[in-house]
């Protein structure tokens, strides 16, 4: 059940013992680069004061500004030989930010995800099935290689295609898959749609569930529809990508690799660090990246760290799955909102469909804030006051939730925006 059982049940004293050797490494290799040399000399910084993971708190936080101003080769802690792979973030928000990789970062990389992949079930007799988009993106690339070391067989089908997914399955005998999990949902209705039911007709048994948030609601609508045990994975690509954290069979957090990280939760206005249990966001430190070492990268994922030990055995500690982003807030009438709690109060509503999209308007000096929903087929054939009932139902869960009363308008299924990537959740029209 481990892929490295001396590394996954290390005791905490030892754990913390190798991540101080760890980081005492990555300082040095850090000050090859032109922005840490920079940045500690400034604060005049004497990195062998640094002795235990709990001296981290000297060290300065990194920001992706601070990767975007020193792109491309800034951050770099090696010379450019030694590098084999270069990654880029999708840039959605301004700039890319692009993370290089050596050998050794690759090879390091591989191991964990393998070792989340491993811990989940999957073996060498594994079809691992991988509907992540391949290229600059890390999710596809990153699992692939995993699900190599394993030994499983890999169909690398990347994203979209629906039809052919559903065919690339059958006809291979798929038992694992790595999807997007607004896109498990789209799925839903064209094995529906096309009358192939995923439980009778393949042999899917488990799915990654990565590279967006998505509410417990949502896991279960999934594994209920497709009749397989859906595991939530976290990473970001300045952190490699994927298997940054994975959940275990008990489905209760993600356990965060802390031989290759060192996590903390921040205060993300203060910037004070936050005690085991508090939600805040999530900082982290490579320890094993040789390219490119970065220290306290502030994440911008919103979680925290749940307290105490997991029945599973491993002594790395998980993380609640992401509740948001710092950036992701929205503010409506001096209300911070999130999408995901949207979402959360969306997927108790029985006849509420798969997907969703809020518009934010601004009339005057008024926000208003309006949440298209898809409803389930069924409801459209049936009369227009239980339409209304529903729709009144809706308005009344997320007031009592966000506070704010929204307009709701109900869509036909499969009338929204299509998520063959991350899904569109909020389109933002207010100018100021
Ligand atoms: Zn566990």
């Amino acid at each position: 059940m481990y892929w490295e059982k001396e590394i996954e049940t290390m005791d905490r004293a030892n754990l913390e013992k190798m991540q101080a050797a760890r980081l005492g490494e990555t300082l040095a290799r850090a000050t090859r680069s032109v922005h840490y040399r920079k940045v500690f000399k400034a604060m005049k910084l004497d990195t062998d004061r640094i002795r235990t993971a709990a001296d981290i708190g000297m060290l300065p936080l990194t920001t992706k500004e601070d990767l975007r101003e020193q792109w491309p080769y800034g951050f770099l802690a090696c010379s450019r030989d030694e590098l084999i792979r270069m990654h880029s973030s999708s840039g959605t928000t301004g700039r890319a930010t692009v993370i290089f990789h050596t050998g050794g970062d690759i090879a390091a990389w591989t191991n964990l995800l393998a070792r989340s992949m491993y811990m989940t079930g999957m073996r060498r007799s594994d079809v691992f099935q991988n509907m992540m988009t391949y290229g600059l993106f890390t999710g596809g690339l990153g699992f692939h290689y995993g699900a190599e070391k394993i030994g499983a067989l890999v169909i690398p089908a990347g994203a979209g295609n629906s039809k052919r997914q559903i065919q690339l399955m059958r006809d291979f005998d798929t038992s694992v898959i790595h999807i997007i999990p607004s896109y498990a949902l789209h799925l839903s209705t064209v094995f529906t749609e096309t009358g192939v039911d995923p439980r009778r007709d393949t042999r899917l048994k488990i799915a990654f569930l990565g590279a967006e948030p998505h509410s417990e609601k949502m896991r279960r609508k999934i594994e209920e529809f497709y009749g397989f045990k859906g595991f939530n994975s976290y990473g970001l690509s300045e952190m490699n990508g994927p298997g940054v954290a994975f959940e275990c069979p008990e489905q209760n957090g993600m356990h965060i690799w802390e031989d290759n990280y060192i996590v903390e939760i921040i205060d993300p206005v203060t910037l004070k660090r936050l005690p085991e249990g508090e939600e805040g966001e999530l900082v982290m430190t490579t320890l094993l990246r040789e390219g490119m070492p970065i220290i306290r990268y502030r994440t911008k994922d919103l979680t925290r760290i749940i307290p105490g030990p997991c029945p599973c055995g491993r002594t790395h500690r998980r993380i609640e799955r992401i509740t948001g982003r710092t950036d992701d807030m929205m503010i409506l009438k001096g209300v911070n909102i999130f999408p995901i709690q949207i979402e959360k109060k969306l997927m108790e509503i029985p006849g509420v469909g798969t997907n969703f999209l809020i518009i934010l308007d601004r009339e005057g000096y008024n926000d208003q804030m309006t949440v298209k929903v898809e409803i389930e087929r069924e409801f459209f054939g049936g009369d227009l006051q239980q339409l209304e009932a529903l729709r009144h139902r809706i308005v009344e869960e997320l007031r009592s939730d966000i506070l704010i009363t929204p307009r709701v308008d109900l869509v036909e299924p499969d009338s929204l925006p299509k998520s063959e990537g991350k899904a569109v959740r909020v389109v933002d029209n207010r100018k100021d």
